[in-house]
């Protein structure tokens, strides 16, 4: 099952070392970048679930990257926790009013950063913390690796789950191809872009079992999102 991935932008290599090794133990997928243009490329490449974003950065600075975060309809929803080794408060509400969701000063325990991310993803994306998403006539149950529509249960393969489970948890959120298939199938496998289109033929095929609609739309030249509700 698609774990949680964090992104972690922070230059200090021993503190980003450290983040991941504990982030990783507590079951999430973690990608590293050590400045701001290299955050930026990366969660082009594949949007995380949240990121850590330290302030002072080389290049583009945390609150720069996280100022062009909020601009981008695709990366604005995007959870942030800014890292800073100032403690001003006007730094603090800066952070806040940049779009920033929470806000450590260093030194932190990386059991408080944890902490707060799972709160964070709690109050800002529930479906990620939850066993059982709804989204409009559709169900998944993560635990049981059920889905039902309508309250009629939908067979799929394991494949066709990961997606519509990565699916369902950003609703309306347009994936590229490549983006799905690091999510679902990991990026390290090779599996060419168009199984991509073949898995969400399947996945729609049974979607629409009982002819309630397709669910699953085709943006021209992008990807594929589930509709919002
Ligand atoms: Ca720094």
């Amino acid at each position: 099952m698609a774990s949680t991935r964090v992104l972690v932008v922070e230059d200090e290599e021993a503190l980003a070392t450290l983040l991941e090794y504990n982030l990783k133990r507590e079951d999430f997928e973690v990608a590293l970048a050590s400045d701001g243009e290299e955050a930026l490329m990366k969660i082009d490449e594949s949007l995380p679930d949240i990121v850590i974003l330290d302030w002072m950065l080389p290049k583009v600075s945390g609150i720069e990257v996280c100022r062009r975060l909020r601009l981008k309809p695709e990366t604005k929803n995007i959870p942030v926790i800014m890292l800073t080794a100032r403690s001003e408060e006007s730094d603090r509400i800066r952070g806040l009013e940049i779009g920033a969701d929470d806000y450590m000063t260093k030194p932190f325990s990386t059991n408080e950063l944890i902490a707060r991310v799972r709160a964070v993803l709690r109050r800002i994306r529930p479906a990620l913390v939850q066993d059982e998403i709804t989204h409009g006539d559709l169900k998944v149950d993560r635990t049981a690796h059920r889905v039902w529509r309508d309250d009629k249960e939908i067979h799929l393969g394991p494949t066709e789950f990961r997606l519509l489970d990565h699916l369902i948890r950003h609703p309306g959120r347009v994936f590229s191809r490549e983006q799905l298939l690091n999510a679902v199938w990991g990026s390290d496998v090779f599996v060419e872009v168009r199984t991509v289109d073949v898995h969400i033929g399947r996945l729609r095929k049974a979607l629409n079992k009982y002819n309630q609609g397709d669910p699953i739309r085709t943006v021209r030249s992008a990807g594929y999102a589930l509709d919002a509700a």
